[in-house]
């Protein structure tokens, strides 16, 4: 994997140790006179930012930054963005950094053309009124350019943004087939800075989307296929990525699987999922690490449905005992290993909200047909109690 790849699927991807090179190239061909680079705030004194900058320098592209955002993106970060993007006159946008980085990026680029987007492309109404990705009107978005810095979220293949609705806590998945970037460029250099433990919580993020995508009931056997391979990768990398952050080969490995697991949850995710969204936008605790810490709860919780599913993926990762109970030490053995607490318990939550926590995740988009088994919001409530107080029903 030393080399410079150029794939399409689903979007335009350029990956490999240097990739960034093409982005001024790729900003003149697809017409980016001015866009805006939407980041995180933690971002602008990093390598990433220095790099990307002065290759749009050297190009004579003009640009300028927005970096006013939560690591929760929330709809004022993006009237905020939509603000700046009006303002400087931008035509397009490059987003640089993690999940927030990239959401906020698409809930400017849809705002930005049609103030109502963010409403009328939330997921419950795209659900009923656009069955298909020829359904949607076309809006002619902002071209967008996405450049992770973090192997986790694999927003910049996906066609969706998820977005804090601030007062009540709650998040929002906003969809349009035009949110799916023009270009992807998957630079491990991009992300070589990455500390250690948010290269384990975005890692588990992927692994958690791959295995969700993987156990969803939903007929998608191309999806299907993609995650398999995309927990093969991890297995092979994510530990080598956390113990070296410098390893290339280990780093552009999750930046690929990361990216494939957007391309898997086409089938949809699960009962992780719907728990986190809620967990994180009460608690604001990172999404990847929430992820990594119910999963294992959550897959107990499925077990009938999805054992002999789990078994044959066992099989193809090679695992000394190929059946669920093999498959669930291996992820907990790779939590551990990732220095990954075992309970919320331990990350400072209670089960004061517990029943509150089970409605939302009911109502989350993730519960709704794809989790694994029909799970009710009394058992979305004692999964959440039993990964507080990290008890584990074998
Ligand atoms: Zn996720």
């Amino acid at each position: 994997m030393s080399s410079l790849h150029y794939w399409n699927y689903p979007t335009e991807i350029f990956c490999g140790p240097g990739a960034l090179d093409v982005l001024a190239e790729r900003c003149k061909l697809l017409g980016m006179r001015n866009p805006l680079l939407v980041t995180d705030p933690g971002m602008l004194a990093l390598e990433p930012m220095a790099l990307i900058k002065a290759h749009l320098q050297h190009a004579d592209i003009a640009f300028a930054v927005f970096s006013d955002i939560d690591s929760n993106p929330s709809l004022n970060d993006v009237a905020r963005g939509v603000a700046a993007f009006k303002a400087g006159r931008h035509d397009s946008l490059i987003a640089l950094g993690g999940g927030s980085a990239m959401d906020a990026a698409k809930g400017i680029s849809l705002a930005s053309v049609d103030a109502q987007g963010l409403e009328q492309y939330q997921w419950s109404n795209v659900i009923a009124s656009y069955p298909t990705l020829a359904d949607f009107p076309h809006l002619d978005l902002p071209r967008l350019i996405a450049l992770p810095t973090t192997a986790g979220t694999g927003s910049e293949l996906g066609r969706e943004a998820v977005l804090t609705l601030s007062e009540e806590n709650i998040k929002r998945v906003v969809s349009h087939p035009e949110l799916l970037p023009a270009c992807v460029i998957l630079d491990p250099v991009l992300t070589r800075g990455l500390p250690a433990a948010l290269t384990a919580a975005t890692g588990m993020d992927a692994l958690t989307h791959h295995i969700e995508a993987f156990c969803s009931p939903l007929y998608h056997p191309m999806s299907s296929g993609v995650a398999v391979e995309g927990i093969r990768l991890i297995q092979q990398h994510l530990c080598n990525a956390h113990r070296d952050g410098q390893n290339m080969v280990a780093r552009e490995g999750m930046l690929i699987a990361s990216a494939m697991a957007a391309v898997a949850f086409q089938k949809g995710l699960g009962g992780v999922h719907a728990l986190a969204h809620p967990l994180g936008a009460r608690y604001h605790k990172h999404h990847g690490l929430l992820n990594a810490i119910l999963l294992p709860y959550v897959l107990v919780a499925n077990r009938q449905a999805i054992s002999r599913d789990i078994a044959r993926l066992a099989r193809y990762l090679e695992l000394p005992q190929p059946d669920f109970d093999g498959f669930l030490d291996w992820v907990l053995q790779l939590r551990e290993q990732l220095g990954i607490a075992h309970s919320l318990g331990e990350m400072g939550l209670d089960t004061d909200a517990a029943d509150w926590v089970g409605e939302q995740a009911l109502a989350d988009v993730s519960s709704s047909d794809t989790n694994a088994c029909v799970l009710s919001a009394a058992d979305y409530t004692q999964i959440f109690r039993n990964a507080v107080q990290g008890v584990l029903p074998r």
